[in-house]
């Protein structure tokens, strides 16, 4: 049963200390969340100083950046993803334990950036995998980075562990691995993974939608 907050701020100062499973649960997950030893272009330098004295990640509960999949639980995409390199990142993602997050860092990462219009470069990794927050910027700075990691956390914090919002790692039915594309005879296949980049809505206005692919 959920306390009113007002309840719980009057308890507390009388010295009861009110909570709830999921709200410990929750405080758990949100404070010890680590990031894979993972950079891909000039981003990753911004992430690396971000781990540093100066910025000190390390508060936030993230400072072990761990080098293996297998211990790490978010994936920050800080750079540009080739197509050469976009199965090693899905394949690195799939490796992942449940529950695992992907921050988007820099314009990169979340639509190609300056390489946009390259023959070589993927339109966003959220194509192929499902992305918690993006982060705009050529490159984010530090405070950019350390901003998306509270709004993941505080993502986290609300997240209700029974229902339909429910963690992916407490919904059996949930889907955990995603399709690594392959290099086809001219682009990577499939070229998007419709789990996670539905197709445009239909144009009610008869003009053509554009293509974002
Ligand atoms: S967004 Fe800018 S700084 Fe970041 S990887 Fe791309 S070109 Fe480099």
């Amino acid at each position: 049963m959920a306390v009113e907050p007002d309840l719980k701020i009057e308890l507390g100062k009388q010295g009861v200390f009110v909570t709830t499973i999921s709200e410990i649960y929750n405080w758990g997950r949100k404070n010890s969340v680590w990031p894979m030893q993972f950079g891909l272009a000039c981003c990753a330098i911004e992430m690396i100083a971000t781990t540093m004295a100066r910025y000190d990640l390390a508060r936030f509960g993230a400072e072990v950046f761990r080098p293996s999949p297998r211990q790490a639980d978010l994936m920050i995409i800080s750079g540009t993803i080739t197509k050469k390199m976009a199965p090693q990142v899905v394949r690195l993602y799939n490796q992942m334990a449940e529950p695992k997050y992907v921050i988007a860092m820099g314009a990169c990462a979340i639509s190609g950036g300056p390489f946009k219009q390259g023959y070589n470069v993927l339109k966003g990794i959220d194509r192929y995998i499902p992305v918690d927050v993006h982060i705009p910027g050529c490159p984010p700075r530090p405070e950019a980075l350390i901003h998306a990691f509270m709004t993941l956390q505080a993502r986290i914090d609300a997240q209700p562990l029974t229902g339909g919002d429910r963690p992916r790692h407490l919904d059996a039915d949930a889907q955990g691995l995603f399709p690594v594309p392959e290099q086809g005879a001219h682009d990577l296949e499939p070229p998007v993974n419709r789990l996670v980049w539905p197709l445009p809505a239909p144009s009610t206005s008869g003009k053509p939608t554009g293509s974002c692919e």
